[in-house]
């Protein structure tokens, strides 16, 4: 293929990118200054060298521990499990939540073959024997979400003096937490519920 075909392939895989925009952006890079396409492939270059996933928590980080893994501001007792890394700056943007996190790595769904050896829960159940007083299943309000949080809620329901709560409704059904604003996230933190 062309360069100028190859850049528009790469760009169409992106979620909600398609051929048409794409085709758009192409054309706007080789429209603009060959520096800023440049710092472009840079950045992506970057990324893809540095970051890694913290091998406490599973957060996508260029440290290891991540930010909140090494900070001592954050309390060590509280645990938020999310599905993916790209849920916690959502959480941070509501400014409710100074706990710690858990990153599964997806969610439970047996129609693609995805079983909790797929996902960190062992990882989770290991770090749950180290003083955690709360944990808050904040897996997405979807069919999956939901029954990966009945599935950790079932895993942890042995253990004493474990507090676990889900977040309350309110996020849309169906919704991504990722998505999801820091008003309507502070109040799913405010109103969780114990399971
Ligand atoms: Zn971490």
């Amino acid at each position: 293929v062309s360069a100028i075909d190859g850049l528009i392939q790469e760009l169409s895989r992106l979620p909600g990118i398609g051929r048409k925009t794409a085709q758009r952006l192409t054309y706007y890079l080789l429209k603009g200054s060959p520096e800023d396409s440049r710092r472009l492939a840079r950045a992506i270059d970057r990324v893809v060298d540095e970051v890694t996933a913290c091998s406490v928590c599973g957060n996508l980080t260029s440290d290891d521990p991540c930010e909140f893994c090494s900070s001592e501001r954050r309390d060590a007792s509280v645990l938020c499990v999310v599905e993916e890394a790209s849920d916690i700056p959502a959480i941070e943007a509501s400014s409710r939540f100074h706990g710690r996190y858990h990153v599964l790595g997806g969610k439970l769904s047996p129609l693609d073959g995805v079983g909790p050896d797929d996902l960190s829960i062992a990882a989770l159940m290991r770090r749950l024997e180290s003083g955690i007083q709360e944990l808050i299943i904040a897996t997405n309000p979807s069919v999956e979400g939901e029954a990966t949080a009945a599935f950790i809620h079932r895993m942890v329901s042995s253990l004493q003096d474990l507090s676990v709560t889900r977040l309350a409704r309110g996020l849309p059904v169906g919704g991504d937490l990722e998505y999801a604003d820091g008003v309507t996230i502070a109040e799913a933190f405010a109103g969780r519920r114990e399971m």
